[in-house]
């Protein structure tokens, strides 16, 4: 290493310290990277990569960003999974002795960007630490942008825990380097979760600092795994951010159960935040409900929905607020627009606190709350009791806006560093300064009309330049009246001469000293303002959280307002009665026809399962997907769109809905299908709510209707959830007669001029299984095929045993899906046994290929 010159070595003691980072090495106006950073960096970011001499044998190579556009470089390498560390001068290098002395002063990573343009608005950005033990794991999530921080514990179960995990969309997990990388969880992190992973090695933190920095550490962490998954969140925050978090304090810890349930494949079924196909938030329940007019809303509407409640208590609270608003719209849209003046308190907050907010985050600080005591009165005015109580919740932060406006300027500059920020009035030395180069700067003003009146030169000017400073300008033909002495000659130029007299220089001494030392001055002030902030972060955090949840109650009443939703009963016993209930989304997307309503009865006791039979696009699943989202609805405090709906609280939703294949798991539509009808089988309880919709189909008919009976009777006998069980085999209706609480339900549909028309309303009774062959009609298939298929179903009509009874006693396919197995699947039925039947269909099929 010697042979390097000493800054050089400097560099690389550093960028040892940073293996995993880019290390943004600061030199004068400038941000270099060196050796492999500086190739790779060059390639990322599209910049020229130069070299330079080291003292080594060969040229270093090496490239830079300009330190004041260096954000726009970081947020790309950012945005590509790279941490970026960056290395400051800590030493004036005026008076440096040898290599000026550089330290990292921050390590940007995914999981901790705190710079505006880096963030979405509507969205957290969080990073997850997990801690494993054999038999119990930890999970710590934290938003440093935001302040939030939550802890977890739960078993050692992949599944439940990579759903946790997702449950945050994280943007960076960190986890001991201890744990190998084949361990079975990295390995679910990296296909499930897919965010950047960064092993650490172990940290020991002392759990006094923790009491610190965390007051209710010792209450919250009162287990090992919660302790040790803290201690390396904090760590990481540590090594990275390399300074007091004191916006973190709000450490909550939460359990699973505490919560409805909903694992990420139902979330992505049941479309709640995107959409299925093409995973846009336009068309998911989010998009429907998300009426917020602040970011902070937004995002703990997704909170909301991410987590519905459990607690009947809190529900009813919440629908209480809601019905209020729904009551007086007038009220609503005042509360509405006056959200709208507020801006993102809590990531204003979070910025305050970090060190990192600028003079106009205070500024927004102080407009959002000048309008607080306005919207706090009208909260306390109005007649509601529960609506009255969110404004005593309320603390307008008074301290805190007079220091603001007190101190700051109304409309300060974007860079802190340069001054005009401060409040005249507000700091008697700093008005001095500035006092000092005003009567300066008026001084030299006067000077002209002096000095002309002096010498009689009309045309002599007084002017500035950055080089000379002030200077007195007179025209070579003019030079003549000039007094001798008085003048010192500075610049000459082609048709003038430039002057200074030892006063003039004295007066812009004093200016430009003043000035310095004011801009310095504004801002020590400013800091110091900053931090006295900083130390109130929990009341301003308090104020963004109450404003926050003031507008998602308002968001989701002027939802119930428009869409014409009404307020669930929600009780404490396990019925669920629906009455002409909707889709929310389909029934706001589709507006070219009426959406149908349809109601729904379910409870464990008489009423558990819904077999629904009835040809594809009949409207089944849209069905069972709203009677998930409406319980969902309730449970966040939303109105639903129905007539009338009396509900008991859900506390777990599995579905397994439509064909989505697991490709990035690898899986097949099979293997997911059945590890979901699993995890319910194995979890459901009575509160639960299962949707299986045409479980069995992606195997052979006849695993796949052995199967799809086994788990009915597994549901009716063993685990007693409210089930609705769509399907496409038809012998599964004649379970009604077995199973006493199993109910068939079919989709109706009718015929008009020989086609069929779906009419989107659910009926007692199972489908009438011909409909299948309409179906393929209207899909265009050759009248031949048509007619032979209608021949073959009547001759089946006639022999198929319909009757079962036991799971092993599994009858005939229909002809439909025989039909529909043979066409896609030829691969299934050469393995199985061809009957005439069969043969019929198929030499059908292959006549019509050549045909075609
Ligand atoms: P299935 O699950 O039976 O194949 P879907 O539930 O996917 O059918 O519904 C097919 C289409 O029919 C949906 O895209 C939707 O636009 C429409 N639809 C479904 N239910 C209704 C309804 N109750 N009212 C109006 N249109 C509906």
């Amino acid at each position: 290493m010697a042979k390097y010159t000493p800054m050089i070595q400097q560099y690389l003691e550093i960028k040892a310290q940073v293996p995993d980072a880019f290390l943004f090495f600061r030199l004068g106006d400038f941000y270099e990277m060196f050796f492999d950073d500086a190739k790779l960096a060059a390639q990322e970011l599209e910049i020229t990569l130069t070299s330079r001499e080291g003292g080594g044998n060969d040229r270093i190579p090496m490239c830079g960003v300009p330190y004041h556009s260096a954000e726009s470089y970081v947020q790309r390498l950012i945005e590509r999974g790279y941490k970026v560390a960056i290395c400051e001068q800590v030493e004036n290098p005026a008076t440096a002795k040898g290599v000026v002395k550089r330290e990292i002063v921050r390590i940007i990573t995914p999981g901790t960007v705190m710079d505006e343009q880096m963030l979405e608005e509507s969205e957290n950005n969080f990073l997850v630490a997990l801690f494993t033990q054999p038999n119990r794991a930890a999970v710590a999530s934290v938003d440093l942008s935001t302040g939030e921080l939550h802890v977890t514990e739960t078993q050692f179960d992949i599944a439940t825990l990579i759903d946790e995990i997702e449950s945050f969309h994280p943007k960076e997990v960190v986890i001991y380097d201890t744990l190998e990388a084949k361990h079975p969880v990295i390995e679910a992190l990296r296909t499930h979760v897919g965010c950047l992973i960064t092993p650490v090695s172990y940290i020991d933190i002392d759990h006094q600092l923790l009491a610190t920095q965390f007051p209710r550490y010792q209450e919250i962490c009162n287990t090992r795994p919660l302790q040790e998954v803290l201690q390396l969140l904090y760590g990481y925050l540590q090594q990275t951010q390399k300074r007091f978090l004191n916006h973190l304090g709000r450490l909550s810890r939460y359990d699973r159960r505490q919560h409805m349930v909903i694992d990420e494949s139902a979330k992505r079924n049941l479309e709640l935040q995107r959409t299925l196909h093409e995973g846009k938030k336009k068309g998911s329940l989010l998009w429907l409900l998300d009426r917020t007019s602040t970011a902070m809303g937004s995002r703990m509407l997704k909170r909301w929905l991410e987590r519905p409640l459990l607690s009947l208590e809190k529900i009813q609270t919440r629908l209480s607020i809601v019905a209020a608003f729904v009551d007086d719209i007038i009220f609503l849209d005042e509360i509405t627009s006056s959200l709208k003046e507020i801006y993102d308190l809590e990531r204003l907050a979070a910025r305050v606190a970090y060190g990192s907010a600028t003079a106009r985050d205070l500024a927004a600080i102080s407009r959002s709350l000048e309008r607080i005591p306005k919207l706090k009165q009208m909260l306390l005015d109005h007649p509601a009791s529960m609506v009255q109580q969110l404004g005593h919740m309320i603390d307008p932060c008074e301290e805190i806006y007079k220091l603001i406006t007190n101190a700051i300027v109304d409309d300060p500059p974007l860079s802190v560093k340069e001054g005009d920020i401060i409040q005249q009035g507000y700091h008697a030395e700093l008005d001095q300064l500035r006092n000092i180069q005003k009567n300066g700067k008026d001084w030299i003003a006067q000077l002209q009309q002096q000095e002309r009146e002096l010498t009689g030169i009309k045309s002599l000017k007084v002017g500035y330049n950055r080089v000379f400073g002030y200077y007195i300008e007179v025209t070579k033909s003019n030079l003549r009246h000039l007094p001798e002495g008085r003048y010192i000659r500075k610049q000459t130029l082609a048709n003038a001469e430039r002057f200074i007299t030892p006063e003039l220089k004295e007066q812009e001494q004093m200016i430009l000293n003043a000035s310095e030392r004011s801009v310095e001055m504004e801002y020590e002030i400013f800091t110091s303002i900053r931090d006295e902030i900083g130390q109130q972060v929990h009341q301003l955090q308090h104020l963004a959280e109450r404003m926050a949840a003031l507008d998602c109650f308002q968001s989701l009443a002027t939802v119930a307002h428009q869409q014409h939703y009404v307020c669930p009963t929600v009780t404490e016993g396990n019925d669920m009665l629906i009455q002409t209930g909707r889709h929310p989304v389909v029934e706001a997307v589709v507006d070219q026809y009426e959406f149908v309503a349809n109601d729904i009865e379910l409870n464990p006791h008489d009423r558990q399962i819904l077999l629904i039979t009835g040809p594809n696009m009949a409207g089944k699943s849209t069905y069972m997907r709203q009677v998930a989202l409406i319980n969902i609805m309730a449970q966040i405090g939303s109105f639903v769109p129905a007539e009338k709906a009396t509900l008991s609280i859900v506390d777990r939703i599995f579905t397994r809905i439509g064909a989505a294949d697991d490709l990035v798991g690898g899986r097949s539509t099979f293997m997911v299908e059945m590890a979901e009808t699993c995890r319910a089988l194995k979890e459901a309880t009575p509160r639960s709510l299962i949707l299986l919709d045409e479980v069995g189909r992606g195997t052979s008919t006849y695993d796949g209707m052995a199967l799809a009976h086994a788990i009915v009777e597994y549901i009716h006998d063993h685990v007693r959830a409210k089930t609705l069980f769509s399907t496409h085999y038809h012998e599964l209706t004649a379970l009604e007669e077995t199973l006493p609480r199993l109910f068939n339900i079919h989709a109706e549909c009718a015929e008009q001029d020989g086609k069929v028309v779906f009419l989107h309303r659910m009926l007692p009774g199972g489908a009438d299984q011909s409909y299948g062959i309409h179906v393929a009609e209207l899909a265009g298939l050759p009248a031949p095929v048509v007619k032979r298929a209608k021949l073959l179903l009547q001759e089946l009509e006639g022999q198929t045993e319909v009757a079962a009874t036991t799971s092993a006693d599994v009858s005939l396919p229909d002809q439909i899906s025989l039909f529909q197995t043979k066409l896609f699947e030829q691969e299934q039925v050469r393995e199985a046994p061809i009957s005439s039947v069969e043969r019929e269909v198929l030499e059908q099929i292959e006549r019509w290929e050549v045909m075609n």
